[in-house]
């Protein structure tokens, strides 16, 4: 059947694309497994990869340099393990970032030369030496990620991919404006400018602001980064985390410091995505915006909060009298399931209020991928029943929060058009999918396969 083409409102297309060139070491059940899989990828002048657990492994036991130097000598090698905060690297890759025995520790890190293992901070010691891929990379990344959103029936979506790499934000713009003049980037990208004050400055100057970059491709409102994140316990929170006391998480800006950039972009027409996870950063977010509209007087705007996971109940009124939108991730359940109840206790049912929100400011849904999957049904499934697909054994999160059929497909569809300021669906931007959607069970949904995707009504995806 055929539905319109999904839009997701906020993700990473340069960082999808990423994530898929690195080698998978996810499945791996020996260190064998993984100095085989590694040696298939020695064409390649640098090896990267991730996903590695030792918990997994026969042989219980972490990587290590001489593993790694098995599969090569001369290529450097680097590979994180599942968790993000440990690394293992070859020799060459130590040579290269001039790491030896007598090398000084960096403070809140450790490594260890003769294991090859590095933790924490001591990470960016080797994380400095890997170069800033170049235009063509930078161009394969973006195919790559292409591909993925067309067959996953994302035909267009709001994109922060500025602060990905070390590249300057004008090389991003060229990059996708080559690929989208040749006709070989499909998706339509409204991207979320993710840049710092003196370079947003810099944007402003020299015109950039909501400017169209190609008929598919053209500049959105400024996104800001105001917390971490519920599993890290970096998530700014008004009371402490139930599981550790007196730990409250960390805003990432003082409230003047967020003044600023939020009022230099109001000033200049341009809206803000805010990503807040917590509840305290979504009371400085919603303040701060209301600080910054009462000397603007911009009261037709499109400001929004990115996450707003653990946004309570009293602070939607406030939302709604700003006018302040909800770009949000059902799909994030799918793995915090099992830490909510954990982190914040008495607050577990006053929380991922997406459904209280859709009903009072504007909302739309999104993935946040590469950190959770592009896959919509996904998304959807999980929004209406509130159930994690990797633990399906855990039951609802809320059952007051579970959205019908038809506001999870609006959610994904005309509630996104404002966050890439579109005025209605492109009707000829639409997919075909194997099931009728509306005449199967929710469990089915996620199930659900795109067979083709039409954007502009080019066929630009076919399962066969
Ligand atoms: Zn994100």
């Amino acid at each position: 059947m055929r539905l319109p083409g999904f839009i997701d409102s906020h993700l990473h297309v340069l960082g999808i694309g990423y994530f898929e060139s690195i080698v998978d070491l996810s499945q791996c059940q020996s260190i064998e497994d993984l100095i085989n899989l590694l040696k298939k990828y020695t064409n390649r002048p640098m090896i990267i990869g991730r996903g590695w657990n030792q918990d997994q492994f026969s042989e219980k036991r972490m990587v290590s340099k001489n593993d790694l130097n098995e599969v090569s000598k001369d290529i450097p090698i680097m590979v994180t393990r599942v968790c993000g905060h440990v690394i293992a690297v070859n020799d060459k890759m130590l040579e290269l970032a001039n790491i030896h025995d007598k090398s000084k520790q960096i403070l809140g890190g450790h490594f260890d030369y003769e294991s090859g293992i590095f933790s924490e901070k001591a990470l960016s010691l080797i994380h400095r030496v890997i170069p800033k891929p170049n235009k063509e990379l930078l161009k394969e990344y973006f195919l790559l990620a292409d591909k993925i959103l067309i067959k996953n029936g994302i035909t267009a979506v709001a994109s922060d991919d500025f602060c990905v790499f070390e590249n300057s934000y004008e090389e991003i713009i060229e990059v996708l404006k080559e690929l989208y003049d040749q006709g070989l980037m499909k998706v339509k990208i409204t991207e979320q400018v993710n840049l710092p004050l003196d370079k947003l400055k810099d944007f402003i100057a020299k015109g950039y602001v909501r400017k169209q970059i190609h008929p598919k491709f053209k500049m959105g409102p400024l996104k800001i980064l105001a917390d971490g994140s519920l599993g890290g316990r970096t998530a700014a929170l008004l009371e402490d985390y139930s599981d550790s006391p007196n730990e409250k998480g960390i805003l990432t800006y003082t409230d003047e410091e967020l003044f600023d950039l939020i009022h230099l972009a109001d000033i200049h027409g341009m809206d803000t995505t805010i990503h807040a996870i917590g509840d305290l950063t979504t009371k400085q977010a919603i303040q701060t915006i209301a600080k910054s509209m009462k000397i603007s007087h911009r009261y037709e705007h499109a400001h929004a909060i990115i996450h707003a996971q653990l946004t309570r109940s009293h602070q939607i009124p406030l939302m709604e009298k700003y006018n302040i939108g909800a770009i949000v991730q059902p799909i994030f359940i799918n793995t915090d399931i099992k830490i909510i109840e954990d982190r914040l206790g008495y607050r577990t049912n006053d929380v991922y209020l997406f459904k209280s929100m859709y009903n009072k400011i504007r909302l739309g849904f999104s993935t946040d991928a590469p950190i959770e999957p592009v896959n919509p049904f996904y998304n959807i499934y999980t929004a209406m029943t509130y159930k994690s697909i990797k633990y399906p054994n855990e039951k609802s999160l809320n059952e007051n929060q579970c959205f019908t059929l038809k506001e999870a497909l609006d959610s994904y569809t005309v509630n996104n058009l404002d966050f890439i300021y579109q005025d209605q669906l492109d009707s000829n931007d639409y997919i075909l999918i194997d099931k009728d959607i509306y005449h199967i069970s929710t469990e089915e949904i996620k199930d659900i396969k795109v067979l083709k995707t039409f954007i502009d009504g080019e066929e630009v995806f076919s399962t066969n």
